[in-house]
């Protein structure tokens, strides 16, 4: 057996490849979270700042998440994401590292950084948070068509509207849920109606945006129904607390969330069609301010608004834990790695979006894995 393999690799080292087992993939996008809570937990400079921020009780905050190290902080916070995604799965994106993820659009608001995860690339025309759709074929428009899927085999839920829009270049591509629709009656059931009821009662803190928990329950709803291929979860409420100033918030919903990411991937895990063959992808749109004065806010002139990180789980992904030394990845190659999960490809998606991220796999060395884009 040694030898048969050894042979194989010396004549086709793809042949030493296992064959992929990824038959869906759900994303999960988390509005604005920054490297500094995600590796680090609760940050030191902010723990340590006595400055109230509206009705912001950091004293609450710090019994519930501070801890003598980072390692301890970031389990606090989100024990799932540490204890059991990561171990079993990749996240980069920790520059303490040497594992860069940067958004590529200069821009470094929600929707351009939407439209470069959902296309590939940044697109020079999405210059800030407008509702407009894009022209671009986005990868979820590629895969319905390249799998020949009904529409309801794609699926996005949002808390936002901006998700809707930059999930398709055209209305009805497939299921698109804006912040506060209901589901077509034909795909509907009475727990969903339920759950689009309060999120219409229930207010959020911006009008724009409806309860992440709500859409989270609305997804987890469809997804066991229907069984999409492809699923993009978009939560926000990360970046209204962050806005608000309210850091004790933000870490209540980043461990809310991860309570939320803990039960899909068991809902995952239990179910036939999804056990084992199904990839979790979790990344942001954009990073924020380092700093205890500017960490509410982001944007081109704000250093750490480029900083993100991707984190992914799945059958075809080795339990390799945080990345190590690595070429930066971008933002856009995240539609590439979907698009070759599902044994699509990437080039025929789109020449121009960043390559598929050869960690995913455990595979490619420095020059494969490099991706073109700005540092
Ligand atoms: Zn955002």
């Amino acid at each position: 057996m040694f030898r048969i393999v050894t042979l194989s690799v010396l004549l086709c080292p793809l042949l030493a490849i296992a064959a992929p087992r990824t038959e869906n993939v759900i994303l999960v996008t988390l509005d604005g979270v920054r490297i500094e809570e995600l590796f680090a937990g609760m940050d030191p400079a902010i723990a340590a700042s006595t400055a109230e921020d509206g009705y912001s009780d950091i004293e609450i905050a710090r019994e519930r998440y501070w801890r003598g190290t980072a390692a301890e902080r970031r389990m606090a916070l989100m024990p799932f994401f540490w204890g059991t995604l990561v171990p079993q799965g990749i996240v980069l994106g920790n520059p303490e590292l040497g594992s860069r993820v940067k958004v590529g659009n200069a821009i470094k608001w929600s929707s351009p950084g939407y439209v470069e995860i959902m296309t590939g690339a940044p697109q020079a025309e999405v210059v800030d948070n407008t509702l407009v759709r894009y022209p671009h074929r986005t990868i979820t428009e590629y895969i319905r068509g390249e799998l020949l899927l009904a529409p309801s085999k794609v699926a996005q839920f949002g808390s936002w509207d901006g998700f809707k829009v930059a999930a398709a270049s055209m209305d009805d591509a497939f299921v698109m849920n804006g912040a506060y629709e209901a589901l077509p009656p034909e795909l509907s059931t009475p727990d969903m109606d339920l759950f689009v009821a309060l999120r219409r009662d229930i207010q959020g803190l911006w009008e724009e945006s409806s309860n992440d928990v709500l859409t989270f329950r609305l997804a987890q709803s469809y997804l066991l129904r229907h069984k999409p291929r492809f699923l993009w979860l978009g939560l926000g409420q990360s970046d209204d607390w962050a806005h608000a100033a309210r850091y004790d918030r933000l870490l209540d919903y980043l461990h809310l969330s991860d309570r939320l990411l803990s039960e899909l991937w068991a809902t995952l895990q239990a179910d036939e069609t999804y056990r084992e063959r199904t990839t979790l992808i979790i990344t942001t749109d954009h990073g924020r301010g380092r700093g205890p004065a500017d960490w509410m806010e982001h944007d081109e002139s704000i250093p750490g608004s480029e900083d993100i990180w991707i984190a992914v789980i799945g059958p075809d992904t080795p339990a390799t834990g945080e990345a190590g030394p690595l070429p930066t990845v971008h933002q856009g190659d995240v539609a590439a790695t979907i698009a070759r999960l599902l044994q699509l490809d990437p080039e025929d998606f789109n020449p121009q979006a960043g390559p598929p991220i050869d960690a995913v796999w455990g595979t490619g060395d420095p020059e494969v894995t490099a991706s073109a884009g700005p540092d």
